[in-house]
């Protein structure tokens, strides 16, 4: 399942774009902050959960084909169709490793954080607004970060 690395790699990709953009078209962007900063969160909530997901995906899947006596047989190019060596028991979901889930969360909050500073110096969000973003999306704060 990297649908939960692809979604925060998508959002990480675009917010990365405004920190770089010109400001005219960071003012278009800060617009739509609300937008954004509910994107961010999504995603940032959605890698903090995967773990939960995945434990119920898993034991739904477990139970069903349990339950139901599930044989999968898939195309065994050796064998030229049914494998002779699989007893057909469906193989278990595979989970994403913690480190590359970390690894995504710490990038996105980086970058949000690196997106919060850039409208700071742009003159789009002053000093107690750039706090309020922060604690919002839980990306940390330092003030030395202000200097323009
Ligand atoms: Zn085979």
């Amino acid at each position: 399942m990297v649908y939960t690395l692809q979604k925060a790699g998508l959002i990480n990709e675009q917010i990365r774009r405004f920190t770089t953009s010109y400001v005219h078209h960071l003012s278009g962007q800060f617009a739509n902050l609300e937008f954004w900063l509910g994107e961010i969160e999504s995603a940032l909530s959605a890698l903090n959960e995967y773990h939960h997901r995945f434990e119920s995906m898993r034991d739904a899947q477990k139970t069903w084909v349990r339950e139901h006596g599930t044989v999968v047989h898939e195309y065994c190019p050796i064998c030229m169709g049914r494998c002779e060596f699989s007893d057909g028991v469906p193989i278990p979901p595979v989970r994403v490793p913690s480190s590359d889930l970390k690894k995504m969360h710490k990038e996105l909050s980086d970058t949000a954080y690196a997106f919060i500073l850039r409208c700071y110096r742009a003159g789009f969000a002053d000093e107690s607004k750039v706090r309020l973003l922060c604690e919002r999306l839980g990306t940390g704060f330092d003030p030395h970060d202000l200097k323009r």
